[in-house]
């Protein structure tokens, strides 16, 4: 099978025919050079791709001949940060178009812990309303909301300024259109089992039901496996992974009918999204009126490939090799409309390679995490120690959250006990407290200089954070065990998971490449210069890149 995925089946269903826009060009004019005095674009098309650290990038840039070849050649920050601690999905979402580190969008890890919800489970989904009766935060139990956002997106201001602006966000995954998204898009939505979901009691669009429909046929399909390009040979190597003979590696992507899992690792799942964006940008004129529009584009397969495989298999380079011509794709579609528009990409995190291969190509010291941090097992093991009601402690990642009931006697003698163990524990690198933390400003400094607690800052909101936060050593894995599904992730402190490529692309915008290192908080005020929206700085923490080389510039 060619490396030919949905989004040219989904084209085809959705007629996605240029010409039907009756904006299709016959013979391209001279490109015009973007100077400080071309209007703005009429349309900013974001996208973020899950894990797609600034390791990925750079292995694979020579390789990309598809849309990414396309961005690398525009104004290239290779070395963007997600500055922040809790490098994980929806913190880092949060700062692509809101300007803002998650202590500000208060968005501090996929799920926090807040001991005052009424209902029996604490724990706390980013993108879940916990106050809608009957749900969990559990995947697939939870209401999705907005509403734990604290800031604005830059569509949210788009329309403030215009409410003839169209705003339409669509991802892979529900918290990454929601934390891009804002609260004022006219239409949010993700990939379901089932097609494409939104908010409950929000019904689609007739656009969007045409796409949920194809990709839903898409995925009760069976796909047969793809074939391995040849630059990809050199990674086909099988792992062992865990003790039941399972490896990773060396897989082609094969996968039955509805296995939306497997669907979702793929770039199927990335055409799928990147297809249902196109279609309803026609079907809205995006980029078309008078308004300039913002269509917010997540794609989440590089994160599923990476969390069920890795990053330096056969699999990665299959997904890289998909994205790439998927891009290509879609970039070549709003081509075809003539409309002018400015392209930002970037990442929600890096990613980190699993242990066992690290081990096998030079990093020896890779390992994956003790079962005994496990906030509940420690919980346990010190409540017993010091006679102290239980559960004593929660946690779900690097925040550790003392329970509420303790007397402040017990929570000093509690701490007493935790902080020493923890801090001598040979995997943790630091243990820092809220009282720390609410102490130390958030940095100005430029990313790459920051110290530990300037990382674990930036993603510290007092309301929501835990009482105290462990950052474990470098290339320690918080996977105890490998499972079939789940053998590697990011969400550490370190650079792995911080350095994302930030990319830039219009027609006529001359490239250059800053390899210093800059900020995803920094594309928000970006865009908004491009589009002449203003933004008061004193509400965010990014600032503007100019994106015109030489004396001109595009902040204003
Ligand atoms: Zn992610």
């Amino acid at each position: 099978m060619k490396l030919k995925y949905l989004s040219a089946t989904l084209a085809t269903a959705l007629c996605l025919v240029a010409a039907g826009t009756g904006l299709a060009q016959n013979s391209a004019p001279p490109v015009q050079k973007v100077t400080a005095a071309t209007p703005a674009p009429k349309l900013v098309v974001m996208i973020a791709v899950d894990q797609f650290s600034a390791d990925l990038f750079a292995e694979y840039r020579g390789h990309f001949t598809g849309g990414l070849a396309r961005l690398a050649s525009g104004v290239v920050f290779p070395s963007g940060y997600q500055a922040h601690g809790a490098t994980e999905t929806c913190p880092g979402h949060s700062t692509i178009l809101t300007g803002n580190h998650p202590a500000h969008t208060g968005i501090v890890a996929n799920n926090y812990f807040d001991l005052s919800v009424t209902r029996d489970d604490k724990r706390v989904y980013c993108a879940e309303d916990e106050s809608v009766a009957g749900t969990t935060s559990k995947s697939g139990a939870y209401a999705p909301s907005v509403k734990h956002l604290l800031v604005p997106t830059l569509g949210d201001l788009m329309k403030v300024r215009d409410p003839e602006a169209q705003v339409v966000s669509v991802s892979g995954k529900d918290r990454s259109a929601i934390m891009m998204g804002g609260r004022q898009a006219d239409e949010l939505m993700w990939l379901a089992p089932t097609g494409l979901a939104s908010y409950r009691g929000t019904t689609l669009s007739p656009t969007a039901q045409q796409a949920s429909a194809a990709v839903a046929a898409a995925i009760n399909q069976p796909r047969p496996g793809l074939t391995l390009p040849a630059d990809c040979a050199a990674r086909d190597i099988a792992i062992p992974v865990g003790d039941k003979g399972a490896t990773v590696g060396t897989g082609r992507m094969a996968r039955d009918a509805g296995d939306f899992r497997r669907f979702m690792a793929s770039p199927e799942a990335d055409g799928a999204v990147l297809a249902t964006a196109a279609a309803l940008r026609q079907a809205r004129k995006m980029g078309e009126g008078s308004s300039t529009d913002l269509l917010i584009v997540g794609l989440s397969a590089t994160d599923y490939v990476g969390h069920s495989t890795g990053t330096e298999g056969s699999e990665m380079c299959l997904q890289m090799a998909g994205l790439d011509r998927e891009l290509g794709d879609f970039f070549a579609r709003l081509d075809a409309t003539g409309i002018d528009y400015v392209v930002a990409l970037t990442a929600d995190h890096g990613g980190h390679d699993l242990p066992e291969r690290n081990r096998q190509n030079a990093w020896p010291d890779a390992q994956r995490v003790d079962k005994a941090l496990d906030p509940e097992a420690m919980g346990k093991a010190v409540a017993e120690k010091l006679g102290l009601p239980q559960p004593l402690l929660y946690g779900d990642g690097g925040d550790y959250y003392l329970a509420k009931t303790l007397t402040a006697a017990q929570r000093k003698a509690a701490l007493a006990e935790l902080l020493p163990r923890l801090r001598a524990h040979p995997q943790v690198e630091a243990v820092a407290t809220r009282e720390e933390l609410d102490a130390h400003p958030i940095s100005k400094r430029a990313p790459d200089s920051w110290t530990l607690l300037d990382k674990l800052r930036a993603s510290y909101n007092p309301q929501r954070s835990g009482d105290f936060i462990i950052a474990l050593k470098p290339r320690v894995t918080p996977i105890p065990e490998a499972g079939v599904g789940y053998v590697a992730t990011h969400g550490s402190v370190w650079d792995y998971d911080r350095r994302v490529p930030i990319l830039f692309w219009r027609k006529g915008l001359a490239g250059f490449e800053q390899p210093n290192a800059v900020m995803t908080v920094d594309i928000m005020p970006t865009l908004a210069s491009v589009i002449g929206l203003p933004v008061d700085a004193s509400k965010i923490d990014g600032r503007c890149l100019d994106l015109l080389s030489g004396p001109e510039t595009s902040c204003r």
